[in-house]
């Protein structure tokens, strides 16, 4: 097993996943950008470079589409004309409502512990911006009122979206996720493409011709492992307590909220899904972060393939409990 770039994403990928596979040099091609808020790593091997490198162009083109489209810190995006001309209805890109329509999909069948109407109070906690602080109780009650899923509506007919008045999309827990399956499908157009790697900010998806070994990190060790599972074709998402959180009076709060109560989720470090497709990778690990590995059982057993390793606060110290198929992945 060779470990390759783990430094690239370092401060991505802190507590995320490491890739560990193999790939020839002369066929391949690799590229490293800042987009949607993070490092997006490509690395795609074909029959010859220069097949590789379109495709690698490919991708980051798709994805730096998506982003212009579905990014909440854009003023110009389609999510954010969303929330600005609440509560009229806005015409998006068919892609755009799509994402909102599979998100939301994602959010009923979580039993709405993944909401992405949550944008509101998100943004009064503060985790929008670089200081953020425990709310007032009065506000947050106010702001929890607004991120009702029956408050987005949707219409197929004309590709309109319409929000209630203060309502705002979040497309944070979901959003690289749906970038990388459009990403994989652009990809896969070209000819002689034989594996494809991406690491979005710690997000792995993998397809190859044969089976890799990726390293999930330990979420406090610099570069300890957590676990090392292997796969030909699939993607690992991680949600975690340390990329965007602060600390007062002793407790930690990070950036991912329990709809139920408005508050950062407490008690878990990070859980970390395979699923064979990024976007329920992606959605069931957010969703999962907030349910835990009891009520979170349930859910995951309804998406055959899909795994979990959860790293729970034991007091100080992390234990490790896993859930679906993760024990038959893993390596070690
Ligand atoms: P990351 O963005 O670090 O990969 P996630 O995929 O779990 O992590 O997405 C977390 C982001 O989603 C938060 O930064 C916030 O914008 C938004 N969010 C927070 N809580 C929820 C929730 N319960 N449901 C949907 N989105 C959420
Ligand atoms: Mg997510």
């Amino acid at each position: 097993m060779i470990r390759t770039s783990v430094r690239l994403i370092a401060a991505a990928a802190l507590g995320g996943l490491v890739h560990t596979g193999v790939s020839s040099a002369d066929d391949s091609c690799e590229r490293v950008e800042y987009v949607m808020g993070t490092m997006l790593r490509v690395t795609v091997t074909a029959t010859s470079r220069a097949d590789a490198c379109t495709a690698v162009d490919s991708a980051f083109a798709v994805v730096h589409r998506l982003d212009s489209l579905l990014s909440n810190y854009r003023p110009d995006s389609d999510i954010s004309r969303l929330a600005q001309r609440a509560p009229e209805p806005v015409t998006v890109a068919p892609i755009v409502f799509d994402f909102i329509q599979e998100t939301l999909t994602w959010a009923h069948a979580s039993g709405g512990v993944l909401n992405p109407a949550i944008g509101p109070v998100v943004e009064l906690w503060g985790f929008y911006g670089e200081a953020p602080s425990r709310p007032e109780p009065a506000a947050l009650k106010e702001r929890a009122a607004l991120c009702d899923l029956a408050g987005i509506e949707l219409d197929s007919a004309t590709a309109q979206v319409r929000l209630r008045q203060g309502m705002q999309f979040d497309p944070g827990a979901t959003g690289k996720g749906f970038a990388l399956r459009a990403a994989d499908w652009s990809v896969a157009r070209i000819t002689g493409t034989r594996t494809i790697l991406f690491d979005f900010g710690g997000q792995i998806y993998y397809r190859g011709d044969s089976v890799a070994d990726h390293a999930v990190l330990h979420p406090r060790g610099d570069s300890a492992l957590a676990s090392v599972v292997r796969f030909a074709h699939g993607s690992l998402a991680t949600s975690g307590d340390y990329e965007r959180y602060f600390e007062q009076d002793g407790i930690r709060y990070a950036h991912i909220l329990d709809p139920r109560t408005a508050q950062p989720v407490q008690g878990r470090a990070a859980v970390t899904v395979f699923a064979r497709d990024p976007f329920v990778a992606d959605a069931l690990s957010t969703a999962l972060f907030v349910l835990g590995p009891e009520e979170g059982a349930a859910l995951l057993d309804r998406y055959p393939g899909s795994s979990a390793l959860f790293a729970e606060w034991a007091g100080d110290s992390i234990r490790f409990v896993t859930a679906g198929r993760w024990d038959t992945l893993e390596t070690r």
